[in-house]
């Protein structure tokens, strides 16, 4: 069967060389005689997938070893709640900088167990950019300043990253993994594995040792950062498949060489779209402004709904499959994670020209 160019938001497109690896191991995993998913999480045969999944990441991301690596459950949604129940406390307060929706639900979130104060946001413009009017490095009784540093709906990304004297903590569901990163600016970094490391049903937390002593203890033992770090993710069940998948996507993205490589090709990646935006006399419009554009979703506008509507359709009937954009935003989105290719990214602009022309 063929495959389609995937441009999903997520659950997304997974590199067709894992997916090959998986089938291939799928009955009879390592000579164990049984499959990945059918192995007890405490054999050695489960460990040895489990820590490479971890070291893998660490090597990948240069994450230095005063930080911790955690495979959680309950997706990015989760890491909403949990933070605060964490770290926000009757003395202090959680900054929040609002550059779209994801945002917007982390804050609520947060308001459940504690002070809050949005010390930027964009939403007056629609979460057109990233804001960038604010003072980030005197902030009083702060726990954290938390912010989204890929805005997955509307997209728009954190180029650079502010300075602040809180403890930095980000939403980076949507673009781990997509471009090299100091992870020393970060206390805390959390990831859906969804957009950018495999499948659904892995919550991968990145957090600095010192974060984790200072955590609240009387949270449940589920939701203690503190319980899954000194279990090596290992409490309760963890989503095994999810994080072997992982272990075969971080394989996959050492191949390619590494970080730096795929943020190579995803900045052209995107550029091929944001050309066929700006080459378009207008046609399509990009949602962000130019500064602010992501790497990973590539928003637009086309002059009306019923060519949006088409437009959709009739790539659908090319086989590039995804392009509806969020409700909130309207028009088309185009998500060129990691696993879509530059050839996929190359068929969509050209689709973008010849659809142009004809309408
Ligand atoms: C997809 C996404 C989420 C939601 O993730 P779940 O795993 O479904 O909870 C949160 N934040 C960002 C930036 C996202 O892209």
């Amino acid at each position: 069967m063929d495959r389609v160019y995937n441009f999903n938001a997520g659950p997304a497109a997974i590199p067709v060389e894992v997916l090959q690896k998986a089938q291939g191991e799928l009955l009879n995993f390592n000579h164990t005689g049984m499959s990945v998913m059918e192995l007890s999480h405490r054999s050695q045969a489960y460990d040895e997938v489990h820590n490479n999944a971890k070291s893998l990441l660490k090597e990948l991301l240069n994450i230095p070893d005063s930080y911790d690596v955690l495979f959680l459950q309950g997706g990015a949604s989760l890491q909403f709640a949990m933070i605060p129940m964490n770290f926000l406390n009757n003395e202090n307060i959680a900054y929040y900088i609002l550059s779209g929706a994801w945002s917007e639900k982390a804050l609520s979130e947060a308001k459940k167990f504690g002070e809050t104060n949005v010390l930027a946001s964009s939403k007056e413009s629609n979460y057109t950019h990233i804001p960038k009017q604010f003072e980030a490095n005197s902030l009083q009784n702060a726990a954290y300043l938390h912010i989204t540093s890929n805005n997955t709906i509307f997209g728009t990304q954190w180029h650079e990253f502010p300075s602040t004297n809180a403890p930095l903590i980000a939403d980076m569901s949507s673009d781990i993994l997509s471009r090299e990163l100091n992870i020393e600016q970060f206390d805390l970094i959390y990831a859906g594995a969804q957009k950018n490391l495999g499948p659904s049903g892995v919550t991968v937390v990145i957090i600095k040792k010192d974060l984790i002593e200072k955590a609240n203890k009387n949270v449940p033992t589920i939701l203690s950062y503190q319980t899954h770090a000194s279990k090596n993710s290992l409490y309760n069940t963890p989503p095994t498949f999810a994080i072997y998948m992982l272990s075969l996507v971080l394989e996959w993205v050492k191949e390619q060489g590494g970080v730096a490589e795929i943020e190579r090709r995803n900045k052209q990646k995107a550029q091929i779209l944001y050309n066929a935006i700006d080459e378009s006399d207008g046609f399509y419009k990009g949602h962000a402004e130019k500064e602010s554009r992501s790497f990973m979703n590539v928003t637009f506008t086309l002059p009306s709904d019923e060519l949006t509507k088409a437009f959709v359709q009739e790539a659908k009937e090319n086989r590039l499959i995804g392009l509806s954009g969020h409700r909130s935003v309207g028009g088309c989105r185009a998500s060129i994670y990691n696993a879509v290719t530059i050839e996929a990214c190359e068929k969509l602009a050209q689709f973008m020209k010849e659809f142009r022309k004809k309408h």
